[in-house]
């Protein structure tokens, strides 16, 4: 921490919040001895998991992080609900390798591709390997793991030893047609078929600690059981909870403290409810923040991009694993952690300068944070420096990195015909660059210039894109006499000496006022050079551009 104040960052408000319950509260205590503050998030690999979670992933990663700078043992743990059943069919997957997987266990289904464990690993590690560009500091789990090696033992007693008392909660929260109100809070995977998504269990003989099941074949519609009946103990990944008790279950068994989700979770009656009324009057656990025993809380609001909001069920919308191949990780993490949760975000990067703007936000806060840009707001100057500190992947460099806004290098990089090294060595020349500059930053302004061209070719509007015209356009034709001679005359000036790019700036900007129109004067320029009436900053284009073609062409 920058300051000895107490931040008002939503991350460390929350850390707070977390640390002031735990103090507050023996039991949790004990917890937090033994485990740590655990701040928990989880998903079901049923295929891409898409952008929308990562906003989930970042919130839960920045709170366990300002937790860690509290001084307090902060944990961001991430559960793979593998051993969820394949109850939807992806529209990338064929149907004739998985339909018969419809059913089974995530974990039970064999990779897509080779070189994954299986179903629910592929698509898990499509997105955590990309966490190092992220920044998320994560604990993974399997949650097929943890009912294997037991830990859910405890809870699976206690549900379904009050089997009456959750069908009431289901009965009160969700309503007298919700299916909770019938069945035992627990699935059994079919001894014969291996399917978990097909089997009812119809009793549980509590003395023996068995369950009694049939795998039906019309108990749902998307998968067909074997129709065998049979009993199993249900313990060490006999099978798993229904979502909203194992939501519950998962608290005391992990020890969470914190664990956000998505706003629609959080409606009333929803999964939050149950799972919060379920922890409270059978674990008897005080449901994590931002639930309290009597309190559902809020969720974070959806992260949309390009205007869609992204479902991972309907298999549409911008993946995560993919996003990050189109707009860098760093950004996203920035643009993540700069806005509330609880404020609806959707990004539309395409033909518009959203992404360029995203860039000049994220070069300002870094100068904010080296105080190189002053800021009357002290309150502001704080907050900008700890959104720097909580969106810096990896560790922050002890002076401020050599900055060439995305403006500037998209410019450079078109003049170039995209060649970075050529780039680079204009940026050099227009002393952008120093000569003296270190290793670092050469990359740092190489990866931007690769950056500003994809940015160009990916996302750009027309307006922001040229190509410098080898040959003197036809459209010069088009200009008056007076327009053609303004031209000369523009070339003398240029050719008169070494310009700084704010005099020159100045010095066409008062030659143009004068001698006709500065529109006039800048649309003939542009003509001249692109072939079209407009185009990037004149003076810090002209300078980049190889003065003999520049004076040979407005002398044409
Ligand atoms: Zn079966």
């Amino acid at each position: 921490m920058t300051s000895e104040q107490e931040s008002l960052f939503w991350a460390d408000q929350w850390a707070r919040k977390v640390i002031e319950r735990v103090e507050s509260d023996e039991d949790l205590q004990k917890v937090v001895k033994k485990h740590g503050y655990i701040c928990m998030d989880e998903k079901t690999p049923s295929g891409h998991i898409h952008i929308g979670s990562g906003r989930g992933w970042i919130i839960t990663d920045t709170i366990a992080k300002a937790l860690r700078n509290q001084g307090v043992k902060g944990r961001f743990i991430l559960g793979s609900d593998d051993i969820d059943p394949f109850d939807k069919f992806p529209s990338y997957l064929k149907k004739e390798t998985y339909e018969k997987y419809l059913g089974m266990p995530f974990r039970d289904i064999p990779s897509p591709e080779k070189g994954y464990k299986n179903y629910a690993d592929y698509y898990f590690s499509e997105c955590t390997e990309k966490f190092d560009e992220f920044g998320i500091e994560v604990e993974l789990q399997s949650t097929g793991e943890n009912y294997d090696k037991g830990l859910f033992n405890d809870t699976i007693k206690i549900a379904l030893d009050n089997t009456k008392e959750i069908q009431d909660i289901y009965r009160r929260v969700s309503g007298e047609d919700s299916a909770g109100t019938k069945k035992l809070p627990f699935n059994p995977i079919c001894e014969k078929c291996g399917k978990i998504g097909t089997t009812e269990a119809y009793e549980w003989d509590s003395e023996r600690e068995v369950v009694k099941y049939r795998c039906r074949k019309d108990l749902v519609k998307w998968a067909e059981g074997c129709g065998y009946e049979g009993e199993r103990s249900p313990y060490n990944g006999g099978g798993k909870f229904p979502w909203k008790v194992e939501w519950a279950a998962k608290w005391p068994s992990i020890g969470v403290t914190y664990e956000t989700a998505g706003k629609d979770h959080f409606t009333y009656g929803g999964s939050r409810t149950m799972a919060v009324a379920i922890a409270k009057d059978i674990f008897k656990y005080r449901p994590p923040l931002p639930s309290d025993w009597d309190e559902t809380g809020k969720g974070y609001e959806f992260f949309t991009v390009g205007g869609r909001k992204m479902s991972t069920s309907k298999g549409s919308g911008v993946g995560f694993a993919t996003i990050s191949e189109h707009v860098p990780p760093r950004l996203l993490r920035y643009l993540l952690i700069r806005t509330r949760p609880r404020a609806v975000l959707d990004f539309d990067p395409y033909d518009s300068n959203k992404l360029l703007l995203l860039y000049d936000n994220y070069d300002a806060t870094e100068r904010v944070y080296f105080e190189k840009d002053e800021k009357e707001n002290k309150r502001e100057v704080e907050h900008e420096k700890r959104l720097y500190e909580l969106a810096y992947v990896g560790k922050i460099p002890k002076k401020l990195p050599l900055q060439v806004n995305l403006g500037h290098a998209s410019m450079i990089v078109q003049s170039t015909n995209f060649d970075i090294d050529h780039s680079l060595e204009i940026l050099k020349k227009t002393g952008h660059v120093k000569k003296t500059a270190s290793k670092e930053d050469l990359d740092y302004v190489k990866n931007r210039l690769k950056r500003a061209g994809q940015w160009i070719k990916e996302f750009a509007p027309e307006q922001y894109k040229f190509i410098v015209q080898e040959k003197l356009p036809a459209e010069v034709k088009e200009l008056s006499k007076e327009e053609r001679s303004a031209l000369k005359k523009l070339a003398d000036i240029i050719g008169t000496g070494k310009w700084k790019e704010k005099d020159l700036e100045s010095a066409i900007y008062n030659f143009a006022k004068e001698e006709l129109t500065p529109k006039q004067v800048f649309r003939s320029a542009y003509l001249a050079l692109l072939g079209k009436e407009r185009g990037p900053r004149l003076a810090q284009f002209v300078l980049s551009l190889d003065r003999k073609f520049v004076l040979e062409r407005f002398k044409a």
